[in-house]
Parts: C-alpha cells; structure tokens; sequence
C-alpha cells in the first residue's frame, strides 16, 4: 500500500505549535518574532515565494517586511541592506530571495548575512555547523525532508538512502543530513555526471529527488516499497487549466507511486515544509538571542 507523506496537513500541524509558541510568548510580555526578506527585482516565481513566507509568518503570528529592491541595484547597494538588517535588534532572520540578478555575486550576498540571522542557512558558517553536527540553521528544503520523515516514524536506521542533486540549497545538505546520526543512513548522492544512475537508484530504500527535471524518475528507476521525496516543483503549460498549468515534480507519480511504501505528493509534499522549516529557523534565532 503506498501511504502520503502529507506536507500540506503536517505543515498546518507544525504552523499551529508555531502560534501556540508565540502566544505564550508574546503572553509572558516578550516581543513578536520578526522575519525579513530581501527580494530583488519582479521575477514570479521570486514574488510568490516570498508572498507565500509573509503569509504563513502572519499565519504564526510573527512580523514579517519586505524589502523590494530594483532589479538594476548594485552589489554595493544590496551589501548596505544586508548590513542594515544584520544590525537591526527588531528582526530575528531575514532571507534573500535567490536567484539573484546575473550581475550580482550571490555567494558575496549569502556571506555577508549574519550567521545569527540566516535563517535560510546558507553562511558558509551554518553550513560548516551543520556537517560538524553543532547547533545550526538547518537550510529550509532539507530540515523539511527530515521532518517529514521524522514526524511520520519512517525508518531510516541503516538503509541505503540515494540522493540525486548535490545542489548547495537541496541535495548536498540533505545527503549530509541523513548520514548523521539523527538518520544513521548510508548514502549515495549522485548528479549529472553520475554513471548508470537507473542502477544507483534502484538500490534505493529512501530515494531523494532533486534534480529539477520535470518527471524524470520513471517507475524503473525505482524499487518496490520505496520511500520517495519528490522536491521538485514545475509549472508546465496546460490550457485545460484555467491558470493556464499544472504542477508537477521531478518525478513521474502516475508510475511511480503505486510501487513506492510513502511518497511525498506534488504540489503538498515537500513544498509547505520548506515554508514551515523556515519558520522554526526563525523562531529558533530569536530564542538563542534572548536565550529562551
Ligand atoms: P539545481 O541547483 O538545478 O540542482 C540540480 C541537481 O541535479 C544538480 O546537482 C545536477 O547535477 C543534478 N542533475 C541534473 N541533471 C541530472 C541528471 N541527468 N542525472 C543526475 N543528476 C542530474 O536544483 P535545486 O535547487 O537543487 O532544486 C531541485 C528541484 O527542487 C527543482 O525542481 C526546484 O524547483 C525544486 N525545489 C523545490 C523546493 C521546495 O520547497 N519544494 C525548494 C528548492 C528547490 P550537477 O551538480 O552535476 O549539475
């Protein structure tokens, strides 16, 4: 039987627990967790990732601002924004809404976030953190994987986990992640350049997908009784749609999910996880500076 890692309700579950949290807090006469944004220019995508974080932060009852920058701003005018929110007392985390313009260094950008504040996880020091096993912000997509499998009791002691993707955001912290000790896997991570990948992931018990191809896992590439993360999302033109297209993920789910234990849907797997990883890191910032 193929069961759901169902991200859209475990998300509502967490996002509550958030709130509860902040009430309590806010209740004891702290003062309201805030999150920031950087978002520079009108990409679509960009605007409705970032509408999506102020929505679910007033959803928890945190402050959330977004600073809009024009698309033509340059590094040097970006590096002061950053460091203005690096100085400010009244916002716990921020993120920069990625990809970033071509003429801009987006690892400069990344570098110059206070570690305390970079909530996305992204600082050379975070990621540094989080191989070593020390207290870390845990980058979003990857702490939603690993609460999708923890909060639904998936076994992961010992199993053969393979991840395709090594991308900094997604594949190369999700592999580090389930090889420690939290998920005692063994893993494999494999990219473009990976031989007889099919072999590879057929080997799979856990099986990440982050390669960002539309449905490119096909059910040969898969064993039976599988745990398979979908983390991709794509929006592919389709003019029954009135939104004119549907969603769908790296993998191909009409084949692949009847032969798999759990798998994550497309859209409301490991999307709203992502939003709600971003919460906690956010939350978490703001107990470590008032060592709460
Ligand atoms: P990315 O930076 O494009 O990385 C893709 C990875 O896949 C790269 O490591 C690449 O290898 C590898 N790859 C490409 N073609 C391959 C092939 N034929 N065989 C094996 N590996 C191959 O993408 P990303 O940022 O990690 O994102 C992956 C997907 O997740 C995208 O669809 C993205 O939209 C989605 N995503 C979703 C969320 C969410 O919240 N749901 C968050 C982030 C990303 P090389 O390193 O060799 O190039």
């Amino acid at each position: 039987m193929t069961n759901i890692l169902d991200g859209k309700a475990l998300s509502l579950q967490i996002k509550d627990e958030i709130a509860n949290e902040v009430r309590a807090l806010t209740a004891a006469g702290h003062r309201t967790p805030h999150l920031a944004a950087i978002l520079v220019g009108d990409d679509g995508a960009s605007q409705t990732y970032v509408a999506n974080k102020e929505k679910s932060s007033a959803e928890v009852g945190f402050l959330s601002s977004v600073y809009r920058l024009a698309e033509n701003i340059d590094e040097a005018e970006l590096l002061k924004v950053i460091d203005f929110l690096n100085h400010d007392d009244e916002v716990d985390g921020f993120i920069v809404q990625l990809p970033l313009p071509k003429h801009i260094d987006e690892q400069k950008i990344i570098n110059a976030i206070s570690p305390d504040k970079d909530v996305d996880g992204f600082t050379p020091i975070n990621i540094g953190r989080m191989v070593l096993g020390q207290e870390a912000f845990i980058p979003a997509t990857p702490k939603g994987i690993c609460t999708l499998l923890q909060r639904n009791n998936i076994e992961t002691e010992g199993k053969h986990c393979v991840v395709i993707g090594r991308s900094n955001i997604v594949g190369t912290p999700a592999a580090n992640l389930m090889s420690r000790k939290t998920f005692n896997c063994t893993v494999t991570m494999c990219h473009s350049r990976t031989r007889n990948l099919p072999e590879i992931t057929r080997q799979a018990d856990i099986l990440i997908v982050a390669i960002g191809k539309p449905e490119f896992v096909t059910a040969d590439m898969v064993k039976d009784d599988a745990v398979l993360v979908d983390v991709g999302i794509h929006r592919i033109p389709d003019s029954s749609k009135k939104s004119g297209y549907h969603l769908c993920g790296d993998v191909k789910h009409s084949e692949v999910d009847s032969k798999c234990s759990w798998v994550t849907p497309v859209p409301g797997g490991v999307g709203p996880l992502t939003i709600v990883s971003l919460l906690q890191n956010t939350l978490q910032a703001y107990k470590k500076k008032y060592n709460l």
